[in-house]
């Protein structure tokens, strides 16, 4: 089969190469792929920066948003068959440890996760545990069901706190904050504000639903805030941009009891004023990957309440393009690239 690997350590060194298909074991499946979308992690592993130097050991077939059918299955496999539409969660979690004894999967201290710790799916074949692998209708592209992943991050980051009448503001537009901007207003937002300094992406929250797009570059951000907020600092704050000076910042146009659900990542330290943080009864919420599996039925519920992810695509290309669909993500030209596996 065709799949892309990286094959060495160090920026670079990614190749279309042949391999054998796997064969699945007893509790796997083998999913024939159809399109895989291109992530922020996939430009890490090219580029070979620090988190993808201390989480990967190459030669590794990368790529981990995807979509597919079920092309064979394990002997002990029973709630798919071949022929089955299916996404996939990528972080296959241990079941033993701390964290999953007390149903907190998505915390893991073992977890494993395709396309960087083992074998990814920008590829004709992938194997993996059935468990991970998501059945949906085939009312969806395979485009469309390739951002299932970084899609249901979205839901469980915008799902964190109540947003039925509330204000919210989204930091960063990138193609996770645009799906919990879906997110937000599907649930019943009273007025989404997103807050993206790239206006191309600024655009796409609107795209998705936004009442308010405001570029911060240069302005008093929590006046602009109240402007178009009835005049009221707003009651919940995501992140997606992993800007620690922005969720900082974002103290300032928070109301008193309001709750900040951050999924942004950043190796930078978050100074919070604590007074400030004490005295409004404040609360911070991390937010690490899925809820397995409940984020999940959660996402498809909203689908199927008619919340739609297509603005997401702005890019597909066959998998032969892949290095100029990380080019694209890269630099921010596009929101998602998706590559078709024919
Ligand atoms: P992305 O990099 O495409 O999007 C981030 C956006 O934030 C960009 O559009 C950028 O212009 C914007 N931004 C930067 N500085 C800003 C500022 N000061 N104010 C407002 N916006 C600003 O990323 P993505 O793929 O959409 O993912 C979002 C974030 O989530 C990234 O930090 C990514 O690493 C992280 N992530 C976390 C998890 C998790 O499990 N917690 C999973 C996947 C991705
Ligand atoms: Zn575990």
């Amino acid at each position: 089969m065709k799949c892309v690997v990286k094959a060495a350590a160090g920026s670079g060194h990614l190749a279309l190469v042949n391999r054998p298909v796997p064969e699945p074991g007893a509790h796997e499946v083998l999913i024939k792929v159809h399109a895989l979308a291109i992530c922020g992690t996939d430009v890490h592993i090219a580029e070979w920066s620090q988190f993808a130097s201390d989480r990967m050991k190459p030669p590794m077939i990368i790529g981990h948003e995807f979509s597919g059918e079920v092309a064979a299955k394990g002997a002990l496999v029973t709630q798919l068959a071949i022929g089955d539409t299916v996404s996939a969660e990528t972080h296959i979690v241990c079941h033993t440890c701390e964290a999953c004894r007390r149903n907190d999967f998505h915390v893991c201290s073992h977890t494993e996760t395709i396309g960087l710790s083992r074998d990814g799916a920008l590829a004709e074949y992938i194997v993996i545990p059935a468990e991970n692998a998501i059945r949906f209708n085939k009312t969806l592209s395979w485009e469309t069901l390739s951002l299932m992943e970084p899609y249901i991050a979205a839901v469980h980051a915008a799902t964190a706190f109540p947003a039925a009448g509330n204000s919210a503001a989204v930091i960063g537009c990138g193609p996770i904050g645009a799906m919990a901007v879906g997110v937000l207003k599907q649930c019943g937002a009273a007025n989404v504000i997103v807050v993206e300094p790239n206006e191309a992406r600024l655009k796409k929250g609107g795209e998705m639903g936004a009442d308010h797009l405001v570029n911060p570059v240069g302005i008093d951000l929590a006046r602009a805030i109240r402007t178009v907020n009835e005049d009221r600092p707003v009651d919940v704050v995501f992140d997606f941009s992993g800007n620690v000076d922005a969720i900082e910042q974002s103290l300032s146009y928070i109301r008193p009891g309001g709750r900040l659900s951050v999924l942004g990542l950043s190796d930078h330290l978050l100074k919070l004023r604590l007074d400030r943080f004490v005295y409004n009864g404040l609360t911070l919420q991390g937010i690490a990957g899925r809820r397995l599996y409940g984020d999940w039925e959660t996402g498809r519920g909203l689908l199927r309440a008619g919340l739609r992810l297509d603005p997401i695509i702005t890019h597909v290309l066959p998998m032969e393009n892949y290095q100029k669909g990380i080019n694209l993500m890269k630099t921010g030209q596009c929101c998602k690239c998706v590559l078709k596996i024919e």
